[in-house]
């Protein structure tokens, strides 16, 4: 067999075997099949599509094809995963929230693309919080812990490492079933017996309609489980960026203000939801019960000194609970004032996540450096009323930012908008 004949294969939309897709991650990870042969087998499957078969295969045969981490001495573990949002600092929130409520969670990032850094880089703007350690360091903590998040050491999924890097310059990122695999196996090779996905919807998200996050929410949820872990998913909206923060140490504070009990509603909301969802998938809770605990261990104060546990045991020199002063501040503030009176009817992810990136939030090459005191913080969001010359947002940079480069994202008008739930489904 060449692999020639499994690009026609696909091409002409059969099916293919379990033996092929393995010949093709192997193919994939030890550089015998050429980029040129694996970018036309991709095309090829934006437009053929996977089976049900064919898209559990791939998952398999990419969450095998590198170093696997073995959580099993553990009890209770389980990892939560966002398909990617503007604006999304829950995993700062719902770790320590979830092992507060007597789950482990044991969860290596990595620092990836896109308009501001993954969670790892969040992490490193608190002054000394480390997230390089061993694996007998990190077993140890998230025995004691509950909690530890550490960069990815090893070779995780390094078939979906270099299958992305060529869907990323070949157009063929926007396939449910590659997105699926993609995903999931990482999920898989990264050890946790349940796990969460907060498959997000809208201008901000892959996935713009419900009906495609449905579909993607559905499709990865069936793998979970059919893979023998507790899966579970919530879609959720991201038309607006979550919370009222965007970047990497600005969005710290705002999580640890949520850990207070204070901070945004729309953050809390899905952090008090995403908790209880992997409380009830790893400790067997009811979803009343389960909502009750993450309430009661949230204005508790539990989670925030689990948080301050986790952030002591991994160096940080100051609590930033304690004090936001010790998180890394900007050079240059710049206001974006309202062009005119009305409501916010609508506020652009999409827009937003390019801005927070121009600012230095965000890194467009694995070997660009972030700065963590960029970013934005949002002073109105759609619903809200606002007058000519009110305060709508703030550009927080190391140079002078142009405010216009946020105003785009924002549309303001008359009627007072209907806005589109947090929560749209959850799928078993
Ligand atoms: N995130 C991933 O890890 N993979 C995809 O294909 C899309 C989003």
């Amino acid at each position: 067999m060449g692999f020639c004949d499994l690009i026609l294969k696909k091409k002409d939309g059969a099916e293919l075997t379990r033996e092929e897709i393995c010949y093709l991650v192997k193919g994939t990870v030890d550089g015998s099949i050429p980029d040129y042969q694996l970018s036309a087998f991709l095309m090829a499957v934006v437009f053929r599509g996977m089976t049900e078969e064919e898209t559990a295969s791939l998952t398999m045969e990419m969450a095998h094809s590198g170093d696997t981490v073995d959580l099993s001495e553990l009890s209770h573990t389980v990892d939560k995963h966002s398909t990617g949002g503007v604006g999304d600092k829950t995993s700062l929130v719902v770790g320590p929230l979830a092992a507060a409520m007597g789950c482990t969670v044991a969860k290596m990032s990595g620092r990836g693309l896109g308009h501001t850094g993954g969670t790892i880089d969040k992490l490193e703007s608190v002054p000394g919080l480390r997230t390089e350690m061993s694996k007998d360091a990190f077993l140890l903590q998230a025995r004691q812990i509950g909690l530890v998040i550490a960069g990815q050491s090893g070779d995780l999924a390094p078939a979906d490492k270099k299958l992305y890097a060529l869907r990323d310059v070949t157009g063929t990122v926007q396939s449910l079933p590659l997105i699926v695999s993609s995903i999931m196996s990482k999920k898989l090779a990264s050890g946790a017996k349940s796990i969460v996905l907060d498959v997000k919807t809208g201008k901000g998200a892959f996935m713009q309609t419900v009906e495609e996050a449905e579909e993607l929410a559905r499709a990865m949820v069936n793998i979970g489980n059919s893979c023998g872990r507790k899966t579970m998913a919530v879609i959720s909206d991201m038309n607006a960026p979550l919370g009222n923060t965007i970047g990497n140490a600005i969005e710290v504070e705002e999580a640890m203000q949520v850990l207070k009990g204070e901070g945004p509603g729309d953050l809390r909301a899905l952090c008090l939801r995403l908790a209880a969802d992997m409380a009830s998938v790893a400790l067997g809770f009811s979803d009343k019960e389960a909502m009750q605990k993450a309430e009661a261990m949230l204005d508790s104060g539990y989670a925030a000194e689990c948080f301050s546990r986790f952030a002591v045991a991994q160096g940080a020199e100051c609590d930033p609970l304690a004090n936001f002063d010790v998180l890394p501040k900007a050079n240059c503030e710049t206001p974006v004032l309202a062009p005119m009176d009305g409501y916010v009817q609508s506020l652009d992810a999409r827009i937003c996540g390019a801005v927070s990136l121009s600012l230095g939030a965000g890194r467009r090459t694995k070997t660009d450096r972030i700065d963590p005191s960029a970013g934005i913080r949002l002073a109105a969001k759609p619903g809200d009323l606002v007058k000519k010359g009110d305060l709508l947002a703030t550009l927080y940079s190391a140079h002078e930012a142009d405010p216009a480069l946020l105003l785009s994202a924002y549309q303001i008008g008359e009627e007072k908008p209907i806005l589109p739930p947090l929560i749209h489904t959850k799928f078993f």
